[in-house]
């Protein structure tokens, strides 16, 4: 019969480099074709090529009759050339969905890359920066529920922002300008191998988000880390306001020492910026002239050309480590 006949040379074909797995999510021994991009897919995603009958047709490699000529058209393309020719542009930041994904991602990977094209050569030669979007899921802490939940990113090159959706909303939840973004690994504080913190600001307040990706790579560039994080106590500007716990991110780049009330919180209570040497900022062990308390405390005076600022720390290993990273700050000259 013309069905067994041809059957060996397209399960040969299979076997061949780069088609012994899916071409869209990776998954070993991909049992299903799509005969109009000459690629080997599996069952899940020839579920969804079939739902895109522009750029895709499929057939099961073992149920269904191939002609010979989409046996020679299979032959002459093949996972390698479908890859070279629309995977060429890839950002390095852009999550490719593997097999234990969810079909959403693959969708939105399947279609990025074949129905709009955003990685194929040819098409971003004018400008690399019109590449366009990467869109994925990130799971979002919630600023009051605290649950995490899957929530839609995409990063705009071209638009510069990055913007990210709730289910409920139409619009974007939120666009925040790329230029002021900072992303930073938080492994620890977000409790995930993947966990990002992102920090930007919003009507000239400190905002935060906390995200994580199941395989962390769905990530807008990584811009810094904090030099030091930790709680300190504060008091208020008379220096004799109740001390209270906080917890302090100091940014070298931007020269902020914020803080926060808790570690997961979405926005900031205050920052305070840290100049230079030159400028009169300077950090010493102790308390300021002045401030009397009735026990010996690990406290640390931030003078600004201002204002002192008094800080307790947990202990004197604190107290070493901040004084050393504000000296790091101040000592370093201003940027730009
Ligand atoms: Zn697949």
């Amino acid at each position: 019969m013309e069905r067994d006949r041809h059957k060996p040379r397209l399960l040969e074909l299979q076997s061949a480099a780069g088609n012994g797995r899916c071409a869209d999510c990776g998954q070993p021994d991909p049992e299903w074709a799509s005969y109009k991009l000459g690629i080997f897919i599996c069952l899940n995603c020839s579920g969804i090529h079939r739902n895109l009958p522009e750029i895709s047709k499929v057939k099961s490699l073992q149920l269904d009759f191939w002609e010979s000529n989409l046996i020679e058209f299979m032959k002459k393309h093949g996972n390698l050339c479908a890859k070279a020719k629309y995977e060429a542009k890839v950002p390095p930041y852009y999550y490719i969905p593997q097999s234990h994904d969810c079909l959403v991602l693959k969708e939105q990977w399947i279609r990025a890359k074949y129905e709009r094209e955003e990685f194929v050569a040819t098409q971003v030669c004018q400008d690399p920066c019109s590449a366009g979007s990467h869109e994925g899921f990130l799971w979002k802490r919630g600023r009051e529920s605290k649950c995490f939940q899957k929530r839609r990113f995409l990063l705009s090159a071209r638009e510069g922002v990055m913007k990210y959706y709730t289910k409920e909303a139409k619009g974007p939840k939120a666009t925040i300008s790329i230029e002021n973004l900072n992303a930073m690994f938080q492994t620890e504080k977000i409790q995930h191998a993947h966990g990002l913190q992102i920090t930007y600001n919003a009507d000239g307040q400190t905002r935060n988000l906390f995200v994580y990706h199941e395989s962390g790579k769905l990530i807008p560039r990584i811009t810094r880390n904090y030099v030091k994080e930790g709680y300190m106590q504060k008091t208020g500007p008379k220096q004799k306001e109740a001390f209270k716990l906080r917890w302090f991110c100091l940014d070298s780049q931007e020269r902020n020492l914020t803080y926060f009330k808790n570690p997961l919180d979405a926005f900031a209570q205050g920052q305070v910026f840290i100049g230079t040497m030159d400028e009169g900022y300077e950090v010493q062990a102790g308390l300021p002239q002045g401030v009397r308390m009735k026990k010996r405390k690990p406290a640390i005076t931030v003078v600004t050309p201002t204002r002192e600022f008094v800080f307790i720390c947990e202990n004197d290993k604190e107290q070493r480590e901040w004084i050393d990273a504000l000296n790091g700050v101040i000592t370093q000259p201003l940027s730009g």
